[in-house]
Parts: structure tokens; sequence; C-alpha cells
């Protein structure tokens, strides 16, 4: 079959890669010019990586383990010490009460390396955006069963399609084919997820001595992690990501990012009594509109019951909001559908 994915995330190369190295035809579309979606990371070309969505992950079923352990020999990720403090919203912590006793794991060069290197099993067609579908499948003259019509106004026709973008943008790219096929059931479905944004500081100090702490999760009304970046990797500065709580993101959506990055940062060097981080170097600043779902569910994909013109949805919303849920969904969609259209692969 040949494939369309929209979006380059963990699920959706995931799921390429498996359906690629069972002999289907894969492209994945992405709209912007870099792959891994939330798997983001900044290179500031000043020494310092930042990963500014995920930070960490965790690792327990089997089939998630063994991709971590061949990441681990690929030297892109590896356990990470875990000296976590705790804000509780007034005083901080030296240990965090609620840290999970499962093993910590980080990038050791960015977690954009991740999805490049699962990407060699796909084409790419980065910086062009899904905006909708066009079912075929009824049209005889027509060789494939879907058309999914991007931004530039070109189209891609294929025989099958992914959406492996959040919830919310899956619901706009469906509600387009909701006249011509049985979409509807899944569109109520997937209309009900809902998103907090996170606004995201990436901050780095030059000449300024690393903190003895390597995470800060915080319970307080405008944060919610501070990640010392240089505890992964020697980064050439000190360097420091900093994600805000939804609410503070909700707030301070239209204001200076700037001066929303400046509060965030008094904060941190106030409640950990370290007065520099106020000051950096150099910043940069990322507003994350998805940044988790609040309603994850129990389910590792959906799919449109048309057999002759499958479609199925993948992401970190099936499953449970982390990077093992969304390797699951696109792994069990992949798995699924390498047995069920075997015989009319082409
Ligand atoms: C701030 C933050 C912190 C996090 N911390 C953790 C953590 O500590 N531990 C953990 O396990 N997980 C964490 N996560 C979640 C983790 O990043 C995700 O679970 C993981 O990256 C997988 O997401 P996904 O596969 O569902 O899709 P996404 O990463 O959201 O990818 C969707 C892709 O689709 C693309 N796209 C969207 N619309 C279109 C369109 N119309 N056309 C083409 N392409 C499109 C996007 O650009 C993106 O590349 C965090 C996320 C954020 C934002």
């Amino acid at each position: 079959m040949k494939i369309g994915i929209i979006g380059s995330s963990l699920a959706g190369l995931v799921a390429g890669k498996k359906l690629g190295q069972a002999g289907h035809e894969v492209t994945v579309i992405e709209k912007t010019r870099t792959l891994g979606g939330r798997m983001a990371t900044l290179d500031d070309g000043e020494g310092n990586i930042f990963d500014y969505g995920i930070s960490h992950f965790h690792a327990n079923n089997p089939d998630f383990v063994s991709f971590v352990n061949y990441l681990k020999e690929e030297n892109l990720v590896d356990e990470w010490s875990s000296r976590f403090e705790y804000f509780d919203g007034s005083q901080l912590h030296d240990l965090n009460p609620n840290r999970s006793p499962e093993l910590h794991y980080a990038s050791t060069r960015g977690f954009s390396r991740v999805a490049q290197k699962l990407s060699r099993w796909v084409d790419i067609k980065s910086s062009v955006q899904a905006g909708g579908l066009t079912y075929i499948g009824a049209d005889r003259t027509k060789k494939r069963a879907w058309m999914i019509n991007l931004t530039d106004v070109s189209v891609f026709e294929c025989d099958a399609v992914i959406i492996a973008t959040p919830a919310t943008v899956a619901y706009g790219i469906l509600m387009t084919a909701q006249d011509e096929t049985p979409a509807r059931r899944i569109i109520r479905h997937v209309d009900e997820f809902n998103y907090d944004p996170s606004f995201t500081v990436m901050a780095s100090y030059r000449n300024q001595e690393v903190p003895d702490w390597d995470a800060v999760e915080c319970a307080g009304e405008h944060l919610k992690w501070v990640i010392n970046e240089s505890s992964k990797r020697d980064n050439a500065d000190t360097s420091l990501v900093i994600h805000s709580s939804a609410a503070f993101a909700r707030n301070n959506k239209e204001e200076d990012p700037q001066k929303a990055a400046s509060g965030l940062l008094q904060q941190v060097a106030r409640i950990t009594g370290q007065d520099w981080i106020a000051q950096p170097t150099a910043e940069h600043y990322h507003y994350w509109q998805y940044a988790s779902c609040r309603n994850p569910i129990d389910e590792r994909f959906m799919e449109l019951e048309m057999e002759e013109a499958p479609l199925a949805l993948i992401g970190d919303y099936l499953g449970g909001n982390s990077a093992e849920s969304s390797y699951l969904s696109g792994l069990r969609l992949a798995e699924y559908w390498n047995e069920k259209y075997e015989l009319a692969r082409v």
C-alpha cells in the first residue's frame, strides 16, 4: 500500500518505520521544517542543546524497553540520574516525594536525533501542512483511495492515511472528510479530547556553575518543571529549560514572551535561591498549544471502518500522554495493519 502519515511524531515515525520495513511505501507529511513534534530540540549554535518538549521518560512495556535499549546502543539516550527537587508551592524540598522509582531516561544529543534516526525508513515531505482529506475510493477512474490536501495547494494521493497529530488537529482534518465517509463517529470521539498548553523558556548562562539538582518539579501556580539540561550532556554553558503551568501559559498567551519569560526566571531564582537564574546570557521561548492531553484514553489507536480505504489515528492521547504511549500507539497500529493488509500490499 501507499501510505500517507500526517505528522512526524514519535507515533507517526514508529508506525512509518514498521510499515516501511514490511514493504509498504510510506510518506510522512510534516508541517514544520524539523521532525519529531513534541520531541523537540534547539541547538543554539553556541554549543548548547535544549530538549524543550519532552525532557525525560520512563520505559515499562517490553517493546518500548527494547526500543530504548536500541537508542542506548546508538548513543541517543541514556539513564539520567534523578537528583530531583520538589517545590510544593511554598517550599523547596531536597527530594521529590512523588518521584517515580522507575528509571529516568534523557537524550544525550537531543531528542530530535531520535526522530531523525527513525525517519530513515520513510520518505519525508516537510514544511507542508495537511489541510484536509478527500475520499476518492468510490471513483473507479482514480487509482488511490485518498487525497491528502496540502496547504501548498498540492495533493498527496495514497491508499491509506494515518493521522499522527494531537487529537484537536486530527479533528479538523477528519471534518473535511465527514460527508463522504463514516468519519462522524470518530469525529465525535476525537472532539472530546482537551489539551493543556505550556510556555517554555530555554535559558543559558555563561561561566556559571551547574546547579547540583537535575530537575525541580513544581506544584506552584506558575511553574511546572525546571530542567537542568547541563546534567544530561556537556553543554558549553549552564543551560535550563523551564516549563510553565497550563494556567500561566493561558494567562500569558498574548503577553510579550520576553516579559513572561522574565517572570518565570525570577520565580525559579527565588525558589532555588540561585539569583543568577534571573539573568541569563541568552534565552529562547516556545508556546506549546497542545502540550499534554487532559483526558487520554486507554486505547492504542482509532480506525475508520473502511476496508477499501484504511484510515487510522495514532498519538500519545491514545494510551497516556508519554513517549511510551506514543511509541506503542504507532507500533500497535503498524503491527495490526501489517497483518491485515499483507495480501493487499503492492
Ligand atoms: C513541554 C512538554 C513536556 C513533556 N514532557 C514529557 C515527559 O517528561 N515525558 C514524556 O514521556 N512525555 C513528555 N511529553 C510528551 C511527549 O513529548 C509526547 O508524548 C511525544 O513527543 C509524542 O507525541 P505524539 O507522537 O502524540 O505527537 P506530537 O509530538 O505532538 O507530533 C505531532 C506532529 O504532527 C505535526 N502536525 C500537526 N498538524 C499537522 C498538519 N496539519 N500537517 C502536517 N503535520 C502536522 C506536528 O508538527 C508534529 O510534528 C512532553 C511534551 C511537552 C510539550
